[in-house]
């Protein structure tokens, strides 16, 4: 057994039962005291239907409000959520039911057909899956887990698999309790706090505002779909003070903004999940937006590395520094050099389902970084994507982005292509803003005063769409078969 503390909804249901917990923008609100209650009526259901201690639990929802309550039902129970992602197809959805030994999945209305389809393509029967809105509950549900144990498994949650195949990621009620501690380490809990969550669940940067939102006490507005004006509204009217983004989210925040600004008590935006463009971080910037950059992946329970409010302005571009209490490296002997990011830290997942065990202390993360003189961490690229020219090194990241600084360029991906004469050169791939046709020599003329020589793509092609997992996330290694396929005989 490892450290244990009070199940945490029982916690807040002494601690604030009457304070709001969630804001549904569906429609709809829960105290902690009702999410408490409601999430061990759910627990009682689990029970009932023969759900236990250890049994793992697949969920394939949306953010709807009942989300939580299973998310929460199962910690009362001590079973574990296989959290899987809405967008993947029936088939990829049996290979991880397969993969994570799921028991029993449940599935919103939205996702039931395409869930009882994957679970034909496996050992599971109609009968294993569950609809979450006719999910019974039970009045007064006996023998629900009254505290949390920190080495428990609490949530597999799968890997983007832009570099390969998904991997289920093992996170324990430590890994996430640490997590949420090491965020407010950073940016501070203020009494008047309110995170806006529409990123969704089934990631972990998703999941980890559901742990906050129980750790800190702090409400909540749940949205399921992303709606830039409403969410805009949110800030403006409704005093939200944090909000969690991915590039693109900021990207369509700012332009439903417009020239309008958000009021003293928005505190900031949480930008994790990729690379985010230069030019993006200033245009925030100019409009006095501050945005704390992380890096972080679902091995570390969301962000590992947060740039601090105090430096969000002055040091644009970084990720900022390991939170506290977690540890960065580089790969490097070299200080200011570009190495592989090693990671190490109680949020850090000990490694994924039915494989091996992680040996080393630190993480070997796969990404390429390297830390300023003050040991501010700028993340480079993933190793898997450098592409070496003439034995220098190019990272594909860096041209994107300026790439897609460019008027005209929508999106931007960068690999290497095979060549005669240097081994490998960058390719790039656009996708042009309305089908506007671009002069590419002025957009190589446009590299070339931006990028080293070598660096400047050998060859543009123009793409419909980038290719991108179900977590929007570009697919690298399938730019130049996109374009194949897309162009096959012509
Ligand atoms: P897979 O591991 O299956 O190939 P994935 O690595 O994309 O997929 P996630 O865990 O969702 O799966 O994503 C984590 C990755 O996202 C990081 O390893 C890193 O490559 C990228 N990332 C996260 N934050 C940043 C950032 N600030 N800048 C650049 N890349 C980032
Ligand atoms: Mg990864």
């Amino acid at each position: 057994m490892g450290q244990t503390i009070p199940h945490w909804l029982e916690k807040q249901n002494d601690l604030n039962p009457d304070k709001t917990a969630i804001e549904f923008a569906g429609g709809g609100r829960l105290t902690f005291a009702e999410l408490r209650e409601e999430s061990r009526r759910l627990a009682g259901g689990m029970l009932l239907q023969g759900i236990q201690r250890g049994d793992h639990i697949a969920l394939l929802v949306s953010n709807q409000l009942s989300t939580p309550l299973f998310i929460h039902a199962l910690s009362y129970i001590g079973a574990v959520g296989v959290l899987l992602n809405t967008r993947l197809t029936a088939e990829e959805l049996a290979y991880q039911l397969d993969d994570a030994d799921v028991k029993k999945l449940i599935a919103d209305k939205e996702h039931l057909e395409k869930g009882i389809k994957a679970a034909d393509l496996t050992s599971l029967g109609a009968d294993d899956v569950y609809s979450s809105s006719r999910f019974p509950k039970v009045e007064e549900a006996s023998d629900l887990n009254t505290s949390l144990d920190f080495s428990d498994p609490y949530t597999m949650i799968y890997t983007s698999g832009t570099t390969g195949q998904p991997k289920a990621v093992i996170h324990t009620y430590g890994n996430h309790w640490f997590s949420a501690v090491a965020s407010a380490l950073n940016l501070g809990i203020e009494a008047k706090d309110k995170w806006l969550l529409c990123l969704p669940v089934f990631h972990v940067g998703g999941f980890s505002i559901l742990m906050k939102n129980v750790i800190y006490g702090m409400p909540i507005v749940l949205f399921n779909n992303f709606d830039a004006g409403k969410i805009n509204d949110q800030i403006m009217e409704n005093g939200v003070t944090i909000i969690s983004v991915v590039t693109v989210m900021l990207q369509r925040l700012l332009k439903d903004l417009g020239r309008g600004s958000y009021p003293e008590s928005f505190r900031g935006m949480l930008l994790g999940g990729g690379p985010a463009p230069e030019p993006l971080l200033y245009e925030a910037y100019e409009k006095n937006i501050s945005v704390f950059q992380s890096y972080g992946m679902t091995e570390t329970s969301s962000q590992i590395c947060t740039l601090s409010p105090g430096e969000a302005f002055r040091k644009i571009g970084s990720a900022g520094k390991a939170l506290s209490p977690a540890e960065l490296k580089i790969d490097q002997s070299e200080p200011g050099r570009i190495g592989e990011i090693l990671v190490k830290g109680p949020m850090v997942s000990e490694g994924y389902y039915k494989k091996q065990k992680r040996e080393n202390e630190f993480l070997k993360t796969g990404d390429l970084g390297y830390m300023d003189k003050e040991g501010f961490l700028y993340v480079v690229d993933r190793v898997k994507d450098m592409i070496i020219s003439g034995g220098e090194n190019i990272y594909p990241a860096e041209i994107e982005s300026v790439l897609t600084g460019i008027e005209g360029v929508q999106e931007a991906g960068v690999t290497g292509i095979k060549d005669d004469e240097w081994g490998e050169v960058p390719a790039a791939f656009l996708v042009l803003e309305n089908n506007m046709p671009l002069d590419i020599e002025k957009i190589k003329a446009y590299c070339r005063e931006k990028l080293a020589g070598y660096k400047v793509p050998h060859v543009f092609y123009i793409l419909e769409e980038l290719p991108r997992n179900a977590s929007n996330k570009i697919l690298r290694r399938k730019l130049l078969e996109t374009y194949e396929r897309n162009n096959e005989g012509a």
